[in-house]
């Protein structure tokens, strides 16, 4: 029987990486997008193959941009035939002091983080609609839920757009294709590598659990939610903080 097929978005690094590593594991073929990392797509998807006897195809296209968008969806399916799951997990944060905000980097925040996530779900969901079956799990944020500091007010508000575009989406595509969407919390990754020590230790002090997500404890969940064991949640928004406060 044909291996079941995931498109995830952003994987090539981080969280999106750990994600490809899970399905593959679970005997996934794999579409890997990336923006920049071509280098690390290919050999995530070497590690990938040889690991687990599995097919990975690493594609580039901003996730942003609708043609490139159009034409990653039509070579996945050319190449695999079926999509059974997508993670729409590409992001980007451009944290700056509320007065500096440019508005190019807003817009391209909303692009990335909303857009993208409306675009890739849209052409996928026309093939699952097809199949009368599918998956779609978003990555939204804790972010998008309560509001932590006005730095990250353009991500904040992609990442709640994140969130009603999952209840929408849930609705428009019934009974079909499922739609859902994981909030994490700090998880560490190369989008807070940045973070001074101190500033770590305080965001730290208000996790019930007292430290950083890793990226595979945001995959596990990506897995269930995709997995049969999943099958009547629909429509939800799932907090993996380790208890934020
Ligand atoms: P990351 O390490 O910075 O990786 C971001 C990934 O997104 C990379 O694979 C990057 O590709 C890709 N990407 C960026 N812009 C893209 C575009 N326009 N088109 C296609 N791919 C694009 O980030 P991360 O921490 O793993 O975050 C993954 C997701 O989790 C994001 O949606 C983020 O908002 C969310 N999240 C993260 C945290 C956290 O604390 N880390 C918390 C809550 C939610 P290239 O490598 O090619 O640049």
């Amino acid at each position: 029987m044909d291996k079941k097929v995931v498109l995830i978005t952003g994987a090539s690094r981080g969280i999106g990486a750990s994600i490809a590593k899970k399905f593959a594991s679970l005997n996934y073929n794999v579409v890997l997008n990336y923006i920049h990392s071509k280098e690390e797509a290919q050999l995530l998807k070497n590690e990938l193959e040889e690991k687990y006897h599995i097919e990975v195809f690493a594609i580039q296209a901003d996730v942003a941009n609708e043609m490139e968008v159009e034409k990653m969806v039509e070579a996945s399916i050319q190449k695999f035939s079926h999509i059974d799951c997508l993670v729409n997990n590409a992001g980007i944060a451009i944290d700056t002091l509320v007065e500096d905000k440019k508005i190019t980097d807003f817009k391209r925040i909303l692009e990335v983080n909303l857009i993208g996530t409306f675009l890739v779900s849209r052409e996928v969901a026309k093939y699952m609609l097809k199949q009368k079956k599918g998956n779609i799990i978003n990555i939204s944020s804790t972010n998008g839920i309560d509001t932590y500091y006005p730095y990250s007010l353009d991500y904040d508000a992609s990442k709640s757009g994140v969130i009603s575009l999952t209840k929408n989406l849930a609705q428009e595509y019934a009974p079909f294709i499922r739609v859902n969407t994981i909030a994490p919390g700090w998880v560490d990754t190369d989008m807070n590598k940045e973070m001074d020590e101190e500033y770590k230790k305080e965001e730290e002090s208000h996790i019930l659990l007292k430290r950083f997500g890793k990226p595979e404890e945001i995959a596990s969940v990506v897995a269930f939610l995709a997995s049969e064991d999943a099958s009547y949640i629909n429509g939800s928004i799932i907090r993996v903080d380790g208890g934020l406060k």
